[in-house]
């Protein structure tokens, strides 16, 4: 599935929706105590499967009665990955990795974009989670979150914004399918790379229809 997330980029990329070096994907299979994601600062036409990282997820208890935690460590994997660093969005894919939720006996992927209009329609002061309501071909595939406000991008307080407006919970569930970041990007979930790539899709389909029409 790792080619599939490159070819999901390379959509994106002809779409406008990332520029060469924006974006970042994760992906884990439920039997697999760690997940790939996309490298740092690699150009996403050109991104293979070897260029991925391997990051595993360490389980340790702290406290007394002792508490479980999790903690992120980069694993070896290929020789060219070895060179390269993780995306800097680590921390937003780590919490929605660590523990699957419903997709327990699955794969989960989370893909982060800039989509255009989904952008746009933030910057105009839409808040994504209320335009789904008038448009049933989107609220019946597609759970929109209410957006995160301005936060830093590559930042624990981006990770953890997005995680609150998800609804993520301690075994990891998630109550919606997209969440919009103001002023950056979204980010989507689901059990594959097109799955997930889909909700965008949807999302930024509504946002151009909403746009147009002036009404909002
Ligand atoms: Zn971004």
């Amino acid at each position: 599935m790792l080619e599939t997330i490159c070819e999901t980029l390379v959509e994106a990329y002809k779409r406008n929706w990332i520029t060469s070096r924006d974006g970042n994907v994760s992906i884990r299979h439920h039997d697999r105590d760690h997940f790939y994601i996309t490298p740092s600062g690699v150009r996403k036409q050109t991104l293979q499967p070897d260029q991925f990282k391997k990051i595993g997820i360490e389980k340790g208890y702290y406290g007394q009665p002792p508490r479980p935690y999790h903690s992120a460590i980069e694993l070896p994997y290929t020789d060219i990955s070895e060179k390269l660093k993780p995306s800097g969005e680590l921390p937003l894919h780590f919490g929605l990795q660590k523990m699957m939720g419903q997709h327990w006996q699955d794969v989960r992927v989370v893909v982060h974009l800039h989509p255009t209009y989904c952008i746009a329609a933030m910057h105009a002061g839409i808040d994504l989670s209320t335009i789904s309501a008038a448009f049933p071909e989107l609220n019946r595939y597609t759970k929109v979150a209410p957006n995160v406000g301005d936060v830093p991008p590559i930042s624990e307080e981006l990770g953890d914004e997005c995680h609150k407006n998800l609804k993520l919970d301690k075994e990891g569930n998630i109550a919606y399918d997209i969440v919009g970041i103001k002023g950056h990007g979204v980010v989507a979930i689901d059990t594959s790379p097109w799955r997930a790539f889909e909700h965008i899709e949807r999302l930024e389909h509504i946002c151009q229809i909403v746009l147009a029409s002036g009404k909002y």
